[in-house]
């Protein structure tokens, strides 16, 4: 892992709004760790039935194939499961219903490590962020702190489903230009990365033009992030490390 942890295998929970959120936000990081002997898991807030601008698409034929490809990416990085939670693409909110899913999974899995969506990016130049980005950032920390660390948040989940209070030690926001704090070398895993988001064919296309665009796009911008910190390729992130 990287100089910011304490020891050289840890458990990894990504959690996101959509597939291919977790790829384009992290996945040379992931496989990275996952090469270092971590374990990774996806929890995905929603399969993204509304991704496409095809009227003719059904949005639950078009989840079908979306979960498959996020278990497609998983694969490609070394990871080792995806957490389908199914909740309305395009509607998520920051409901107890939905911190609940999430805490019942960090108590589950026990990461010590969790990379999630930055809650308070909202808009940059020539974007407006997506609001399911926001709500699974915002849910994710509520449910990190304090509910999955403490007894009586949720008293069901211990008296129903024997699930104990779980202490996540380290977060890394996917975050805006400006606001990241360090930057993960994905030199040697940048190819692994461009490999995972080709996974996501339903959104990127998979004629060869449009994935040489991708993976020039995905290369130019671990290049703009790295090069100021003397990297070839990097991934940046927020990070708190929790006491
Ligand atoms: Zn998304």
């Amino acid at each position: 892992m990287s100089e910011y942890t304490d020891s050289i295998t840890k458990k990894v929970m990504i959690i996101v709004a959509h597939p291919d959120d977790a790829d384009f936000m992290a996945a040379g990081t992931l496989a990275k760790w996952a090469q270092e002997g971590c374990s990774i898991v996806y929890l995905l807030c929603t399969s993204g039935d509304k991704g496409t601008s095809d009227p003719k698409t059904k949005p639950e034929e078009l989840a079908v194939i979306r979960e498959k490809e996020q278990e497609n990416a998983c694969t490609v990085i070394g990871g080792e499961q995806v957490i389908f939670l199914r909740h309305a693409d395009g509607m998520l909110q920051n409901t107890l219903t939905l911190r609940k899913d999430i805490v019942r999974q960090i108590r589950i899995h026990k990461p010590d490590v969790v990379i999630c969506q930055d809650p308070t990016n909202r808009y940059g130049d020539s974007n407006i962020n997506h609001p399911d980005h926001r709500a699974a950032g915002d849910t994710a920390l509520d449910a990190i702190f304090p509910s999955a660390r403490d007894y009586h948040m949720f008293p069901e989940l211990v008296q129903e489903e024997g699930l104990l209070p779980h202490k996540v030690l380290e977060v890394y926001l996917s975050t805006r230009e400006g606001n990241a704090s360090v930057w993960i070398d994905i030199t040697e895993t940048i190819d692994i990365k461009v490999s995972a988001l080709k996974q996501h064919a339903s959104q990127v296309g998979t004629d060869a033009e449009s994935l040489e665009r991708l993976e020039t796009r995905l290369k130019q911008r671990a290049s703009d992030v790295g090069t100021p910190h003397a990297m070839k390729y990097a991934e940046a992130f927020k990070y708190i490390k929790l006491r």
